[in-house]
């Protein structure tokens, strides 16, 4: 990964000013990338990084369990490390670790490990899932407006009374 290895390296650099704000979609790109290599390396790698003590520890760790990757990893070790110290960090389920690991380290320390996850989440749930925000049907007005309803109402005169006729077919629907 071009991007990240790029962003990793400008990260080591100390940049003086305020930080550079990451871009949404490159954190979670990030983040899926990372939770490959980790869901990839982790039967070797995990039990290392869980008992890390120090980024000198997770460095070797990824020198010697997952070398293909260690040019992109090795300067995250220092987040890493405060990521696997967190409280909230999953103690039990691997899968669970992974993710939250991988997650908290979208953002390349750019951003705050629980920021990076706090938009993580807020972006596959806005690429995943879609809602209907306005629900309209379709009114013919006595004024002549046919089209879309605005909250119920006729888009052109505003009227939400209905005709006797359509009363009493409400009425006779139970609606
Ligand atoms: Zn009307």
């Amino acid at each position: 990964m071009i991007q990240s290895r790029r962003l990793a390296e400008s990260n080591r650099t100390k940049r003086r000013g305020r930080p550079r704000r990451s871009d949404p979609r490159t954190v979670v790109e990030s983040a899926d990338t990372y939770h490959g290599w980790l869901r990839q390396y982790w039967p070797k790698i995990g039990h290392r990084l869980l008992a890390a003590n120090s980024v000198e520890e997770i460095n070797q760790a990824i020198q010697q369990e997952a070398p293909d990757v260690s040019t992109s990893l090795v300067p995250l070790s220092p987040l890493m490390l405060t990521i696997l110290r967190e409280r909230r960090f999953p103690q039990v389920r691997s899968d669970a670790q992974i993710r939250f690991l991988a997650d908290s380290m979208g953002g390349q320390g750019l951003v705050t490990a629980r920021r990076s996850r706090e938009i993580c989440s807020r972006e596959r749930k806005e690429v995943v899932r879609h809602v209907i925000l306005r629900q309209e049907f379709y009114v013919e007005c006595s004024c002549g407006y046919k089209g879309p309803a605005l909250d119920g109402a006729c888009r052109y005169c505003g009227t939400t009374e209905l005709s006797p006729d359509l009363v009493s077919k409400q009425d006779h629907s139970g609606v």
